[in-house]
């Protein structure tokens, strides 16, 4: 049968051709350099649906560009990227809209809207972007908060918030969107270090209580290691090293990730 278009944007969509089902994202090859910097170097790697990824390596190695690539933020020089069955670059801007609606980020400094409240932060995509009605958008949002222990912070800008709880604030917006992908890109790294762990906690539960796909980049070992299903070493814009955590963190085979890990361990 001749496939339609617009198949590949409903729920039970089947895979676009040749990818294995229960794949969401998928980089085949791809490079990205920024000038004379090969930042990824012919990468590869796929994440199956419901699956937590944790991408560790040194600072520089490329992480954040594939989040950054996932999002559409950047653009790669070659190679492949295909999210849910969506081949990203080329694609149209209808379809780059609908893969962007599956994906939720979480970024280090928060970016939050300081002119609107809380509350307003949260509401603003699903009303913008998805259409919902006002109402349920609220509902939508006060939920979420009650979920990240911030129901009481409903009318207040984030400025007056202390990091751990703007970035609480960022997590619920990601998730109002009811993305499939939730990428998190060092999403502790600006925070005083007592706030550190309530952010943590907050996405391990989230991380065992929903089916969410997740794709981090963090420098927090022992979260990795809780979460993940598989880490991604990388090194110089290559993953030098892929496994369980368990794999990873005790008995790891690459002497560039034990070097890595005994600096941050
Ligand atoms: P990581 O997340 O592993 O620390 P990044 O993906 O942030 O690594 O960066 C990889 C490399 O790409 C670094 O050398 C960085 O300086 C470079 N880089 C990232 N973004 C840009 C940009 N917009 N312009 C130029 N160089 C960039």
């Amino acid at each position: 049968p001749t496939e339609t278009p617009d198949t590949q944007h409903s729920p039970d969509a089947t895979p676009a051709a040749g990818l294995p089902p229960g794949e969401l994202i998928r980089l085949e090859q791809v490079t990205k350099r920024f000038g004379d910097n090969t930042v990824l170097d012919h990468l590869d790697f796929s994440v199956d649906a419901g699956k937590h990824v944790t991408l560790i390596g040194p600072s520089g190695s490329g992480k954040t560009t594939i989040l950054r690539l996932l999002m559409t933020l950047t653009k790669p020089d070659e190679g492949r990227i295909t999210v849910d069955g969506q081949q990203l670059f080329p694609a149209t801007e209808k379809e780059v809209r609908e893969v962007r609606k599956k994906i939720g980020m979480v970024f280090q400094q928060f970016n939050l809207f300081p002119n609107m409240t809380v509350l307003r932060n949260i509401m603003e995509a699903p009303v913008t972007v998805l259409g919902l009605p006002k109402d349920e958008a609220e509902a939508r949002a006060r939920e979420l908060l009650e979920m990240v222990g911030l129901a009481d912070k409903c009318d207040a800008r984030p400025t007056r918030l202390s990091g751990g709880q703007q970035q609480r604030v960022a997590i619920a917006r990601a998730l109002a969107m009811r993305p499939q992908v939730l990428l998190l890109d060092e999403v502790t790294s600006a925070l005083d270090p007592e706030l550190v762990a309530g952010v943590l906690d907050l996405l391990r539960d989230i991380a065992r209580s929903t089916d969410i796909t997740m794709l981090c980049v963090t420098h927090e070992m022992s979260f990795a290691r809780d979460i993940s299903d598989q880490v991604l070493m990388f090194d110089e814009g290559r993953v030098i090293e892929a496994g369980s955590p368990e794999k990873i963190f005790n008995d790891p085979e690459n002497d560039r990730t034990r070097e890595f890990l005994s600096a941050v361990l």
